[in-house]
């Protein structure tokens, strides 16, 4: 093991934040992805899974040089969100300052693309096709073995490799799952009207949707729906689907056009008291699931990557980067925003999932009551924009 200076720090899972991580550290990071190397991006195709990146990961992802190699026309700016009720009636709604955003819009790949570019400038070393054999860890560092036989040693090993983690289970770091009783539904649409910046949401009783806008006149819709309303939407041809979400959400954009597949992801609460062992800690979905209808775990995984790279530049001389004082310290730093956002997007799933006849007047009333409430909007403005 290295002592004083840069440590070697192996990293299992090269998505995005575990590449945002190795961009970040200033350490010696050799990461390990099981996937095949990245393709170039097609110019044209436009990848399904888009995220709701916050003020705070642009900040984070302009630090480590990733949010200059983002093709700007591929981003869309979130300039105000309504939120509804399912009365017709009920609506929350946030607007930007101005000339400022609430959030962007990206596509997956070329958002991991653009993180992996940044990686390799700060000199990280990234290797696609990995088959993990076993990893361990301990005060003297982490060992890392692949199926090829090969052994990599490391001063700490950092697990980004999902939500169904192996180094998690793989260290022994306990975790309980909850698997909602919704599936989130993803397809693209193009619009009659262009969603000029507005994302919305609705709480309805048959689940909730959310229109993210995209560039131009298109915009992506994640139906988080109980599985019978799934099945459902899945299995309608294409014109019945975009008739279905245009009158579930008052046709807000006039008719839409279905202008992708239509993709399915399963939907977990993923908690894991313990992060860290000496040797090795999880970042990103592999320390938390949480339920998108906030838009906000891979922001959640950004932060983690930043703590953890500031934790470790902070370090005293003295000590060593899988030191357990050094990673129970980012831990504790991490742990108040990870509750927050899982106990605020479970019981606001869980409220709308109630089928008892006064809980759509109780959400309703909710809603009214915080629209009508300048403190809490700001609260509610702030925690969206961080
Ligand atoms: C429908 C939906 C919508 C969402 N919308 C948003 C949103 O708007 N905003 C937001 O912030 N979040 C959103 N999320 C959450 C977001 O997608 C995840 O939080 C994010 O992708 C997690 O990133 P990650 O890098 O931690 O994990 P992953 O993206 O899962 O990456 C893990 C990587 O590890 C690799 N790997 C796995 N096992 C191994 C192994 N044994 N060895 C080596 N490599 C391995 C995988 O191949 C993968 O590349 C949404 C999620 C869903 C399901």
């Amino acid at each position: 093991m290295s002592g004083a200076g840069k440590g070697r720090v192996v990293v299992v899972g090269g998505g995005a934040v575990g590449l945002a991580f190795a961009a970040a550290c200033g350490e010696e990071v050799r990461v390990l992805e099981a996937g095949p190397a990245r393709p170039a991006t097609d110019p044209e195709a436009v990848d399904i899974r888009v995220l709701a990146l916050s003020q705070g990961t642009r900040d984070f992802l302009g630090e480590i040089g990733a949010w200059q190699r983002m093709p700007a026309h591929r981003l869309a700016e979130v300039t105000r969100m309504e939120v509804h009720g399912d009365d017709g009636a009920s609506r929350l709604e946030f607007a930007a300052p101005a000339g400022g955003a609430l959030a962007w819009i990206a596509e997956g790949n070329r958002l991991a693309r653009a993180i992996e570019g940044a990686a390799r400038d700060k000199g990280a070393s990234i290797s696609t096709g990995v088959r993990l054999a076993s990893v361990a860890a301990g005060e003297r560092g982490a060992r890392v073995r692949l199926e090829d036989g090969t052994d990599l040693e490391a001063d700490l090993l950092v697990g980004a490799d999902g939500v169904d983690s192996r180094v998690r289970r793989d260290l022994g770091l306990a975790a309980s799952a909850k698997r909602y009783p919704e599936t989130a539904v993803v397809a693209h649409f193009r619009c009659e009207k262009a969603p000029a910046g507005v994302a919305r949401q609705w709480f309805r009783p048959d689940g909730i949707l959310a229109w993210l806008p995209l560039p131009g006149s298109r915009m992506s819709i994640v139906w988080s729906a109980r599985e019978g309303v799934a099945d459902e939407l899945a299995s309608l041809e294409p014109g019945a689907l975009a008739r279905r979400v245009r009158d579930a959400g008052g046709a807000a954009l006039g008719d839409l056009e279905l202008d992708s597949e239509v993709a399915r992801f399963p939907l977990r609460l993923v908690r894991v008291p313990r992060i860290s062992v000496a040797g090795a800690v999880l970042v990103g979905d592999a320390a938390h699931g949480v339920h998108p209808l906030a838009g906000q775990g891979v922001n959640l995984g950004f932060q983690d990557a930043r703590a953890l790279a500031r934790t470790l530049a902070l370090r005293s001389p003295l000590e060593r980067p899988g030191d357990l004082a050094l990673l129970r310290r980012h831990e504790r730093a991490r742990r108040a925003d990870v509750d927050a956002m899982q106990f605020v997007t479970d019981r606001l799933e869980w409220l709308f999932g109630l089928a008892l006849p006064l809980a759509g007047a109780v959400r309703n009333a909710g809603l009214r009551a915080v629209d009508s409430a300048p403190w809490a909007k700001r609260f509610l403005a702030a925690h969206a924009m961080r």
